[in-house]
C-alpha cells in the first residue's frame, strides 16, 4: 500500500456582520471571514492538505478566485469535489488532523459538529477527522481579531495492486 501525506494552510479577514462559516457549519459570531466564496478556512485548509498529499496543486488551482462559479459557494462542494478527484486516481482518504487559530468565537463547543459535517465528504468515519482550536494570546492579526488561520494535514492512502 502506498501512503502519502500532505499539508494545509489557508488565512482570510474578518469583518463584522458577516456569516462565519468554519469546519462546514455556520458559527454564531459578531465577525465572519471574507473570501471569494464562503470562506471556510478550515475547509479551504483540509483541501490543500488532501491536493498536496495527492500532488494535485491546490485549491485556488481548481476553483480559481476570479471565477463567477464560486461566488458565494458552500465550501463542502469543493472538499466533496477534492475527495472525487483523489478517488479518480485510485487515492482514499485516512485521515486528517487541523488547527483553526481564532481569538474569538470559542470553536471548541462546535468541534464535534464540524467532524459530522466534514467526515461523509471525505467518505471517512468521524474518528478519522481531527479539529483543534486555540487562540493567538491577543498577538498577531488573529490576536486583533483581524483574520482567522487554519493548517490541516491528511494521509492518504493507495492499493498498489
Ligand atoms: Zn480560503
Amino acid at each position: 500500500m502506498k501512503i502519502r501525506i500532505g499539508l494545509g494552510y489557508d488565512v482570510h479577514m474578518l469583518e463584522e456582520g458577516k456569516e462565519f462559516f468554519l469546519g462546514g457549519i455556520k458559527l454564531p459570531a459578531e465577525k465572519g471571514a471574507t473570501g471569494h466564496s464562503d470562506a471556510d478556512v478550515l475547509i479551504h485548509a483540509i483541501c490543500d492538505a488532501l491536493l498536496g498529499a495527492a500532488n494535485l496543486r491546490d485549491i485556488g488551482y481548481h476553483f480559481r478566485n476570479t471565477d463567477e462559479r464560486w461566488a458565494g459557494m458552500d465550501s463542502k462542494y469543493f472538499l466533496s469535489e477534492v475527495t472525487r478527484m483523489l478517488h479518480e486516481r485510485g487515492w482514499k482518504v485516512g485521515n486528517v488532523d487541523c488547527t483553526v487559530v481564532l481569538e474569538a468565537p470559542k470553536v471548541n463547543p462546535h468541534i464535534d459538529a464540524m467532524k459530522k459535517a466534514l467526515a461523509p465528504l471525505m467518505q471517512v468515519d468521524e474518528d478519522d477527522v481531527s479539529i483543534k482550536a486555540t487562540t493567538s494570546e491577543t498577538l498577531g492579526f488573529v490576536g486583533r481579531q483581524e483574520g482567522v488561520n487554519a493548517y490541516a494535514v491528511a494521509l492518504i492512502t493507495r492499493d498498489n495492486g
